[in-house]
């Protein structure tokens, strides 16, 4: 049980690495990494790996994992 246990953390901890988000400028998926739980909530400037446009990358976390999200620098 408790090695189950375990082997589920780990497989969270590589599955949540990264996570797509949509830019908010040119709607292009990418990834992007994600903070540790006890980080978020958290919003992090990123500028997009597609158009170089700024935005915001909102990290926030549900039953211990970790998602993100994307929206303009103006919203
Ligand atoms: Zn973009």
């Amino acid at each position: 049980m408790i090695r189950r246990n375990l082997r589920t953390i780990r497989f969270q901890k590589i599955a949540m690495s990264i996570y797509p988000v949509i830019c908010p400028t040119c709607f292009e998926e990418f990834m992007v990494p994600l903070p540790a739980p006890d980080e978020t909530p958290c919003e992090v400037d990123y500028d997009c790996e597609v158009c170089c446009r700024p935005m915001i990358v909102v990290f926030d976390e549900e039953d211990g994992e970790v998602y993100a999200s994307a929206r303009g620098i103006h919203d």
